[in-house]
């Protein structure tokens, strides 16, 4: 649930200062969180839901009729498992929505073949373990094909220009010093792709571990503490930020950011085992990654040598 510090489940993904970003679930109000980050629905290129639970998706309906009163042209793709098409469509119509200036392409990420490609990114998606059926997402970087070192360009003294175009285009040049260089004396290995799973909701995180393998950075909700959930029962399928934290231990994962806590976890160390330290002190305790608490508006930013970096 909402609270005064916290928002229900939004995310944005974006691959570096791409103007292009995703959306992956899409709570009630994300509409106006988005007023207060850079990221802009004209900019949105694929909303990603995870499960049909309303503080993952009722931000929908919302979401879209602003694009349409922005005037957003460009096709929106919505890859989501059953039931969020029909819930839109369903909102749509009957709030009196009979045309959008842009098509919504649905991609059901239920369906055991779902991948999704654009020029930047591959997703699949891994199902996980909750009341509804609910998915995690694991986006794959896609990096530029091999390109030249410029700096041993300059080092071996060839001159910008037609021979550089050659080379790229893996023939041999002959300097005017009659020096031959061969493209793979100058050509450099593309760089790492680097990996983010982003999870739904979910109370057996274990479930991750093949799709944690070579994963940077994985984010999964944490919603109470081990003893809360002892109290609570499993009835909600959720994890405590221990379960999370031996999941991401087993698997080898770099980077864990949690997310998604109970309305009963406050900012304020004050408020003790209710306080959001008390489940980073707990998920600490079981694992040796780096672990991000995630609160509204918090950015990220994974870098080339995949340290996490509060932006
Ligand atoms: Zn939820």
């Amino acid at each position: 649930m909402p609270t005064t510090d916290r928002n229900v489940t939004a995310l944005a993904l974006a691959i570096d200062d791409a103007k292009q970003w995703y959306l992956v679930d899409c709570g009630e109000g994300t509409q106006h969180q988005l007023l207060r980050c850079r990221y802009t629905l004209s900019n949105l290129k694929t909303i990603f839901i995870t499960h049909v639970h309303g503080d993952h998706m009722y931000g929908l309906p919302g979401l879209i009729t602003s694009a349409s009163m922005q005037g957003r042209q460009a096709p929106l793709t919505i890859c989501a498992p059953d039931g969020v098409q029909q819930f839109v469509e369903a909102a749509l119509h009957y709030s009196d929505v009979s045309h959008l200036p842009f098509s919504i392409e649905y991609i059901h990420s239920d369906q055991s073949d779902f991948q999704y490609q654009d020029n930047q990114v591959t997703v699949t998606a891994h199902e996980l373990s909750h009341r509804v059926p609910s998915f995690a997402y694991r986006f794959v970087e896609k990096t530029l094909s091999t390109q030249l070192n410029i700096d041993q360009l300059n080092t071996l003294g060839v001159p910008k220009g037609k021979l550089w175009g050659l080379l790229q285009k893996g023939q041999e040049v002959t300097l005017e010093d009659g020096r031959r260089i061969s493209p793979e004396q100058v050509m450099q290995p593309p760089p790492g792709s680097r990996i983010a799973v982003i999870a739904g909701d979910n109370d057996k995180p274990e479930l991750l571990i093949d799709a944690l393998q070579g994963a940077h950075v994985l984010v999964h909700e944490a919603t109470l503490t081990d003893a809360a959930l002892q109290k609570v029962g499993p009835v909600w399928m959720h994890s405590s930020a221990r379960m999370v934290a031996e999941a991401a231990e087993a698997s080898g994962v770099p980077n864990l950011i949690l997310t998604h806590f109970s309305g009963r976890y406050q900012l304020s160390p004050e408020a003790g085992p209710n306080s959001v330290l008390a489940l980073k002190a707990e998920a600490e305790s079981y694992c040796s990654c780096n672990i991000g608490m995630a609160t509204d508006l918090s950015v990220w930013e994974l870098d080339r040598a995949n340290r996490l970096i509060t932006a």
